[in-house]
């Protein structure tokens, strides 16, 4: 008989800004939460930011799940990246229009710096279109020592504004 793997607490965020961004949010989610071994444990609002590096584009609207999973991280990772195709996503430009993009923002409290998987997310602590939701379900984590929600603080909340919409329960 082998052991049940212990379950690992990840974050990850989701944000889209091309098409009906609230249903493409809502499907990701719930086809996350449909992956054998991904259960979603906490939801946030739902948050509409402006642009981040490209900015001449439409808003986006952004959340993040915490979910509880026996997946790697790679195989979550996987994960993401076919609930992003499943929904139409095809890669352009980096941080460009997208239906909707999965990023895994921590993975317990595991480094990993592989060329296709870079956790905590490298440039989480800089973005509060991220921090915002996440602070929302875990302040205090920390993430290189620094709590979350310190790291909003010290970005702002500019441009960042949490929508008065009902959140499904998880
Ligand atoms: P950013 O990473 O700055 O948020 P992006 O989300 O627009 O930009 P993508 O085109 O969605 O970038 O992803 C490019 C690649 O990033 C993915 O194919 C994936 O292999 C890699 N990647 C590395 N670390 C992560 C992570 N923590 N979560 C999601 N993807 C990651
Ligand atoms: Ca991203
Ligand atoms: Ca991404």
């Amino acid at each position: 008989m082998s052991a049940e793997p212990v379950p690992v607490e990840a974050a990850i965020g989701l944000g889209g800004n091309v098409g009906d961004k609230r249903a493409n949010l809502d499907r990701a989610i719930e086809r996350l939460a449909a992956v054998p071994g991904v259960r979603v444990v906490a939801r946030s609002g739902y948050y509409r930011t402006e642009p981040w590096g490209i900015t001449e584009q439409d808003w986006f609207l952004n959340a993040c799940v915490v979910v509880e999973t026996t997946l790697s991280a790679s195989d979550l990772l996987a994960a993401c990246l076919a609930v992003e195709t499943s929904l139409g996503r095809r890669r352009a430009e980096r941080w460009g229009p997208r239906i909707i993009d999965l990023d895994i923002l921590t993975f317990g409290d595991r480094t990993i710096d592989k060329p296709g998987l870079e956790v905590p997310h490298p440039r989480l602590m800089e973005r509060a279109f991220v921090l915002a939701p996440l602070a929302e379900l875990r302040p205090d984590l920390r993430v290189a020592g620094v709590r979350v929600a310190d790291a909003l603080a010290t970005v702002g909340a500019g441009g960042v504004e949490r929508l008065d919409w009902a959140v499904p329960a998880t």
